[in-house]
């Protein structure tokens, strides 16, 4: 049977405002409580100009939230050694509670060495092992936040993931392989695919969640999805284009994220939550 309606929108824009403005209360209220603000300390090397209107887009976002952020422009010539020397300095700041080491780094750079110098307990951006492996183990932690959004999204949806098939497209460490783990932690049953893998298509026609998170324009269509599928796209490319053919998957699956407009603003909302969580952690009204 061909469905002809088109799918529920999940609104990541209004769900990203709301839980901002949750988060900015929980900031004032800490502020009334200890007389100290949450601090978010950003660390972007070089000028990459995708990184940095990333960075002043997050700054921004902070500022309306009540959290203050301190930022580092590191040049582009910083050696490993030293960018981990300052990741430190500022994992020991007690008036620091939350850490962002923008992405990517440079390709002379040690990026893992980098973020292995943020200490656990202010990797509000969820990219330290320590993070991963609680993330693996189910235990507290913070989450990569753009996986952290999408199981937001998916949540504010009541979409049921116990025993339904989830197919994660992309496997980075960011993204499609924490995006499966949150998945697999709630019960459903998760496929991976990714560059090398074979008969792409029929394994997504098999998904009822289906993850997006590969960064090529309209990779996905919606003849490749089981009719009623619920569609996460969180992938991004120049002009506003995300990995799924919006309208062909649109006539198809039962919910699906806009691009812009859905997983994108929840990245940026579960940080300055985390980073609010992690202030209130460490000035002891956690
Ligand atoms: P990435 O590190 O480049 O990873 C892309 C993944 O896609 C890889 O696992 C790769 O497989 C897979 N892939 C590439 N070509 C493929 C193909 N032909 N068939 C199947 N799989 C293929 O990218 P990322 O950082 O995860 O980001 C993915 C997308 O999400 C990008 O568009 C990015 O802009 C977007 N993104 C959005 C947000 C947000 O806030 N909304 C945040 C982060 C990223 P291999 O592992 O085999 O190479």
């Amino acid at each position: 049977m061909t469905r002809t309606s088109t799918a529920r929108l999940m609104d990541g824009t209004g769900l990203a405002r709301r839980i901002t403005e949750q988060t900015a209360a929980a900031a004032a209220d800490l502020r009334q409580r200890t007389g100290t603000a949450p601090c978010l300390a950003t660390v972007l090397v070089g000028e990459d100009p995708a990184s940095v209107t990333y960075v002043r887009m997050k700054r921004s976002r902070c500022e309306k939230a009540g959290i203050r952020s301190r930022h580092l422009a590191l040049p582009a010539s910083i050696g490993t050694a030293e960018l981990v020397d300052t990741v430190t300095e500022l994992s020991r700041d007690p008036e620091v509670h939350g850490i962002l080491l923008q992405h990517p780094v440079g390709p002379h750079i040690d990026e893992r060495a980098a973020f292995e110098a943020i200490a656990p307990e202010k990797d509000v951006d969820g990219v330290t092992m320590h993070s991963f492996a609680a993330m693996g183990f189910g235990l507290p932690g913070f989450v990569s936040c753009t996986p952290g959004g999408i199981m937001r999204l998916l949540d504010e949806y009541g979409v049921e993931l116990a025993g339904k098939h989830a197919v994660v497209v992309g496997r980075s460490a960011i993204l499609g392989k924490p995006a499966g783990l949150l998945l697999l932690g709630r019960d459903a049953t998760v496929t991976y695919c990714h560059s090398r893998t074979a008969d792409l298509a029929s394994i997504v026609r098999q998904a009822d969640v289906l993850v997006a998170a590969v960064g090529r324009p309209r990779f996905i269509s919606g003849a490749d999805l089981k009719p009623g599928a619920v569609v996460v796209d969180a992938g991004y490319s120049p002009g506003n284009i995300g990995d799924v053919d919006f309208v062909s998957a649109g006539a198809r699956a039962s919910l699906i994220t806009p691009v812009p407009g859905g997983v994108g603003p929840m990245t940026i909302a579960v940080l300055l939550a985390q980073t609010v969580e992690a202030a209130a952690r460490q000035l002891g009204v956690g």
